[in-house]
């Protein structure tokens, strides 16, 4: 089995969601660089603010800050088994990837949406402000309490309509050559992630236990 899981797929693709679920249903450690930043930002320390700038703007933030960041952050948590949701996102990002990790032992997941959809996800999401679960504007009863925990929730600042344009275009510019980065250098399996949650997570799971 490998030992380090790469989930990839614009924004709305649901990686987060699966990310999460395949590392629990795994027991691998949830690296979700998004959710690390967001918590930064919520303890509002200084490199929090930069972060969260930078978001509201649907841009990445910087390399150097990032490779930082992920790099205390992987001495922190210190294992060996892990599932990385949002990271690595760039060509930089990507080089410090492969001479932290062996690429034999990491097996990148890319979940394809087509982006009519993205969109349609996207503008009718909302997130717990308290335990971070995402859900449909339609599932929920209350469109400010989290059925979950009791949370406040909320639409991500960069769910917003204008910001969620310029994501899927720095998708497109920046995160989707690693696609073919992972293609020729390691391992990856492409997933249909239009079905509902629980077939993409069937369809995952079939797959990466049959390429073992
Ligand atoms: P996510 O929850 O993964 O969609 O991430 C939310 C935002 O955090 C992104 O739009 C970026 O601004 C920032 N971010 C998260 N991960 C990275 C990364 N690996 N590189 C650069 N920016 C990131």
């Amino acid at each position: 089995m490998y030992k380090y899981i790469v989930f990839m797929g614009p924004p709305g693709s649901g990686k987060g969601t699966q990310a999460k679920k395949i590392a629990k249903k795994l027991n691998y450690y949830y690296f979700g660089t998004g959710d690390l930043m967001r918590e930064e930002a919520d303890n509002e320390t200084e490199l929090g603010r930069i972060f969260e700038q930078t978001w509201r703007k649907g841009e990445l933030v910087e390399d150097h800050l990032v490779i930082e960041f992920v790099n205390n952050k992987l001495k922190e948590i210190n294992q060996q088994n892990i599932v990385f949701d949002g990271f690595p996102r760039s060509a930089e990002q990507v080089q410090f990837f492969k001479e932290n990790f062996n690429l034999n032992e990491a097996l990148a997941i890319n979940l394809e949406v087509p982006v009519d959809d993205l969109i349609k996800r996207l503008s009718t999401r909302l997130v717990c402000e308290k335990c971070d679960h995402i859900y449909k504007e339609s599932k929920v009863q209350d469109k400010e309490v989290c059925p979950a925990c009791g949370g406040h929730l909320v639409e991500r600042d960069d769910d917003k309509p204008e910001i969620l344009h310029e994501r899927i275009a720095v998708y497109k510019e920046e995160t989707k050559p690693l696609i073919d980065f992972f293609k020729e250098n390691g391992h990856i399996l492409n997933i249909d992630g239009t079905p509902s949650v629980e077939e993409v997570e069937k369809n995952i799971w079939e797959k990466i236990n049959a390429y073992k």
